[in-house]
């Protein structure tokens, strides 16, 4: 682009006459002097030509700007001048001020025509030169009123500006001291900043110093490799790195200020698409930089420039896109990097001729990072504030939270013992609840073996009533024919008694009275039979019930069974045959109606389990007792139908029953199990399916204390 720009100027120019150098005066006072105006310019394409054949060409033409700016690419550029010393000194410096020409070769031609070589480029690894300095110098030697002839190549695979200054030796020493002092100030300042971030870092551990610090650090090497000082101080051997190491910084730099952008400014979280973008920027500088150092080191740089170009921009519209949404430190690193932008700005400005060529516009980019690093500093040290006024809130919200949790608790607690009360009230309300209706069931399965035991001593009493009422009327008969004949006895007299014996003898024959008082004898037996008997069942059910037996007492339980046996014989006799081997066992200590009732509901089951049996086998329960350590044992074995594993797991829970309605209520083994616990007795239980059952109750013969009889 550059020499399109140069070549209306070349056109207009074209008319000069070759011949002689331009002259370039040096007078004394004035520092040192910018020449690119005055000097002629030759472009060699093919980079060929030397100096001799340069030195005679007519091709030379003026050049159009102050400082020169050829654009990248491989032809050598020729610039020629004659310098007049009009001053008392002999000794001058020509500078050029770009430490950034690889290949720089100087030809000074005396007025005696001696010709002296200078190579001083950033390529050359020995400058010629004895006072190196960090800008390439060449030294002119120029007696008072005389001249030199200058010619210098230039070649460059960077973009190759070339600022020309002249002046004296003291005039150099001026200008040298006053750029050392800046860059003496500059790498002072940059240092600390670094230093001051790094002890921050150290004092808080928070990372973003450390990449700060990094970026600082790239920052300042970089500027350094840019003003020259770099080769001057840390590589003055490499020749390769010198003219290289610009290019490294600058793309290490450019990656390290957007990493430490993408984190101190939170990128990936406000502008997750757009950081990804930035591991573009990346794959392409590396292709740059590998071109760049292999076969395509002029379009390399182009790429990188170009890419470190858009990394500036993109870095700007992140930093403008975040700080727009309200966050303060992307506000402060927008400031920042519009610094440093500005710094290179002005400094491409002064590198097109917009702003004039000065030590100010000559070191903007530096000066633009030392005010980008004053204002991310600033912003960290926000960052600081920020964290800390964070922390505080954060404290006071936890302590605010802490505090509503407690008041919570509390009134949690509150609630809490407002439940377990109504709770309690209502477990309580249920469970007399319970109580009640277990009572009630209770009772309803006594009144329904009461049921059908009254229906079976109803049968059972009803036949000994019988014997009695059956023989009543032939008593009554009796007795009415006896006394009919005693009264007719009893009206005898002496006087008539003969006569009328005859005939009472007659009717007393026709009446049967002997019959009828022999008969008397069977007819009282048989009432006093029934009544007896009635008596003996009339006894058995107040044994069995033990009504008036409400304590802890000695009990027969061989007599227990015996009356429970009786009162069941109406459901069993005829159908089941139950054998009784009683053992010799002693009076137990017990309720008796209580254990009179496991005995009932137990051989109630076995002699239903008899009967469901219907494959023929003869009914048959086996009642036996026995004594055994301190402990009776009562086994009564079936041959009924058994039970399966899940119904002998859940034989004794209230309401289990494998029976029909109206023959079963599933709470006989419930209250069998009550009972037994009651007296601290066990049962046990082995039964199989189709094979019967046996259940064996053991009880303790005396214990110290019995609990309290349930309801
Ligand atoms: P119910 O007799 O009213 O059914 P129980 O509590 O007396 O209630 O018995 C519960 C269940 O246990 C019975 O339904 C029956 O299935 C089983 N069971 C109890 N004793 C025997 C036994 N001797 N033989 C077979 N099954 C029995
Ligand atoms: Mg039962």
């Amino acid at each position: 682009m550059r020499p399109l720009l140069l070549l209306p100027a070349l056109l207009l120019f074209s008319f000069v006459q070759a011949g002689d150098p331009p002259d370039v005066i040096i007078r004394s006072g004035n520092g040192m002097k910018v020449i690119g105006q005055q000097v002629e310019l030759l472009v060699d394409g093919s980079a060929r030509l030397s100096f001799e054949e340069v030195r005679h060409s007519t091709e030379f033409k003026p050049s159009a700007s102050a400082i020169p700016n050829l654009g990248i690419g491989n032809a050598a550029h020729w610039f020629r001048f004659r310098a007049v010393n009009q001053t008392t000194n002999d000794r001058h410096a020509l500078s050029i001020g770009n430490a950034e020409i690889a290949g720089i070769d100087a030809w000074v031609i005396g007025s005696d025509g001696t010709v002296e070589h200078h190579a001083i480029g950033q390529g050359v690894d020995q400058r010629t030169v004895a006072e190196p300095d960090i800008e390439p110098i060449v030294p002119l030697h120029i007696p008072t009123g005389g001249s030199v002839d200058v010619y210098m190549r230039f070649t460059s695979d960077k973009q190759l500006v070339v600022p020309l200054a002249i002046g004296t030796k003291d005039d150099l020493r001026g200008y040298a001291s006053g750029r050392d002092l800046l860059i003496g100030c500059y790498l002072g300042f940059m240092a600390v900043l670094l230093l001051y971030n790094l002890f921050v870092f150290l004092s808080t551990r928070d990372r973003y110093y450390l990449i700060y610090v990094a970026y600082i650090l790239l920052v300042s090497i970089t500027q350094a490799v840019f003003i020259g000082f770099a080769k001057f101080r840390f590589w003055p051997e490499s020749s390769w790195f010198a003219t290289q190491a610009s290019v490294i910084f600058t793309v290490i730099t450019a990656v390290s200020a957007n990493e430490f952008m993408t984190a101190f400014i939170q990128v990936r979280k406000y502008e997750p698409r757009l950081a990804r973008f930035r591991f573009l920027l990346y794959a392409l500088m590396a292709v740059g930089v590998v071109a760049r150092l292999t076969h395509y080191p002029i379009e390399g740089y182009q790429l990188l420039q170009l890419l470190v170009m858009v990394s500036a921009v993109y870095q700007f519209v992140v930093a403008f896109r975040i700080s727009r949404r309200g966050s303060r430190v992307a506000r402060y690193f927008l400031v920042a990097w519009c610094m440093f932008l500005a710094g290179i700005v002005i400094f491409v400005l002064k590198d097109v001729e917009l702003l004039p060529y000065n030590d100010f516009t000559k070191y903007t980019m530096p000066i633009g990072t030392a005010f980008e690093g004053i204002m991310l500093s600033l912003a960290l040290a926000d960052r600081i504030n920020v964290l800390r006024r964070e922390k505080e809130r954060s404290q006071a919200e936890a302590l605010a939270t802490s505090l509503e949790n407690q008041r919570i608790i509390r009134e949690q607690n509150v609630i809490l013992e407002e439940k377990v009360t109504e709770r309690t009230h209502a477990l309580r309300e249920s469970n007399e609840h319970l109580k009640r209706t277990q009572t009630q069931l209770v009772n309803a399965e006594k009144m329904a073996s009461l049921g059908q035991l009254t229906a079976g001593i109803a049968h059972e009493i009803n036949n000994p009533i019988n014997f009695i009422t059956s023989n009543i009327q032939p008593l009554r008969r009796n007795i009415s024919e006896i006394v009919e004949v005693m009264q007719e006895y009893r009206a005898l007299t002496p006087e008539t008694a003969a006569e009328k014996l005859k005939a009472l003898k007659e009717h007393e024959r026709k009446l049967g009275i002997s019959d009828s008082i022999d008969e008397l004898d069977d007819i009282i037996g048989s009432i006093s039979e029934g009544s007896n008997r009635t008596a003996e069942i009339v006894r058995g059910l107040r044994n069995f019930s033990r009504l008036d037996e409400d304590d802890l007492k000695e009990a027969d339980l061989h007599e227990g069974l015996r009356n429970t046996l009786a009162l069941l014989a109406p459901q069993y006799r005829d159908k089941v045959n139950i054998r009784f081997n009683a053992g010799a066992i002693p009076t137990v200590e017990c309720f008796a109606g209580k254990v009179n009732q496991v005995f009932m509901n137990v051989l109630t089951n076995a002699i239903q389990a008899t009967a469901a049996r219907t494959d023929g086998t003869t009914p048959e329960v086996v009642i036996s007792t026995i004594t055994e350590d301190g402990e009776v044992c009562i086994t009564i074995a079936d041959n009924g139908i058994g039970m399966s594993d899940e119904v002998k797991a859940r034989m004794f829970e209230p309401f289990f029953t494998t029976k029909p309605v109206g023959e079963g209520t599933g709470l006989g083994l419930a209250i069998v199990y009550g009972i037994i616990e009651d007296h601290h007795g066990r049962i046990e239980v082995t039964s199989e399916a189709g094979k019967g059952t046996s259940i064996s109750i053991i009880l303790p013969i005396r214990h110290a204390a019995l609990k309290q009889q349930r309801a």
